[in-house]
C-alpha cells in the first residue's frame, strides 16, 4: 500500500528517470503538471491528482512496447489514501487523451512524439460512441483538465515548487481515517 512517505521515496528513488521519451525527469514532469493545475486555480484534490498522475510509472517496471496501464495501478494504489476526486482523474487521464483526439481536431498535432507512441499502445483515439460514453462519465471534465496540464508539463529547466509543497497539499487531501 502507498503512504505519503512511500510516495516521497518513490520520487527520490525513481523520479530522476526520464519521463517516457521526453527530455525531462519524472519528478520535473509531476511538479510542472501540479504547478499548471495550481496556477489555473484548480481545487487541491485536482492539483494533487496532477502531481501524482504518473506515480504508476514510478511503481512499475515498464517497457516501451507494452502498455502497463500505469493509470490503473496508480489510481488503485492511491484509493486507500484519497477519495475519487484525486484517484478518478488519474485513472481517466489516458482515456482523456483518447477522448481529446476524437473531439478536438487540433489536439493530436499538439502531442509529442512519445505521447503519440504511447497513444497507439493505449488503444488509439476513441470513436464517436466511445467519446460520448467517456464524456458522460463522472470525473470526465477533471480528467480532461488534468490531461491538458499533463501535455504541457514537458518544459526543460522550468522552475517549480519542491516535491514537499505538493506532499503537504496531499496530506490535506487524505481521506479521513
Ligand atoms: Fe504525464
Amino acid at each position: 500500500m502507498l503512504t505519503l512517505p512511500r510516495i516521497e521515496s518513490l520520487f527520490a528513488s525513481h523520479g530522476t528517470a526520464y519521463y517516457g521519451g521526453e527530455a525531462i525527469s519524472q519528478t520535473a514532469h509531476a511538479l510542472q503538471c501540479a504547478q499548471l493545475a495550481e496556477q489555473a486555480g484548480e481545487p487541491e484534490p485536482l492539483i494533487v491528482a496532477a502531481f501524482l498522475h504518473d506515480v504508476g510509472h514510478l511503481m512499475l517496471a515498464e517497457s516501451s512496447t507494452t502498455d502497463m496501464r500505469h493509470q490503473e495501478a496508480a489510481a488503485d494504489a492511491l484509493a486507500e489514501l484519497f477519495g475519487p476526486d484525486v484517484t478518478e482523474p488519474i485513472r481517466l487521464h489516458v482515456a482523456a487523451k483518447r477522448y481529446l483526439c476524437a473531439v478536438d481536431a487540433g489536439y493530436f498535432s499538439t502531442l509529442s512524439e512519445a505521447s503519440v507512441h504511447s497513444l497507439a499502445l493505449q488503444g488509439g483515439p476513441y470513436d464517436a460512441t466511445q467519446a460520448r460514453a467517456f464524456a458522460a462519465g463522472s470525473h470526465a471534465d477533471a480528467a480532461v483538465r488534468l490531461r491538458r496540464y499533463d501535455d504541457l508539463a514537458k518544459v526543460v529547466d522550468l522552475g517549480t515548487p519542491p516535491v514537499a509543497h505538493y506532499v503537504d497539499m496531499a496530506a490535506r487531501c487524505l481521506r479521513a481515517a
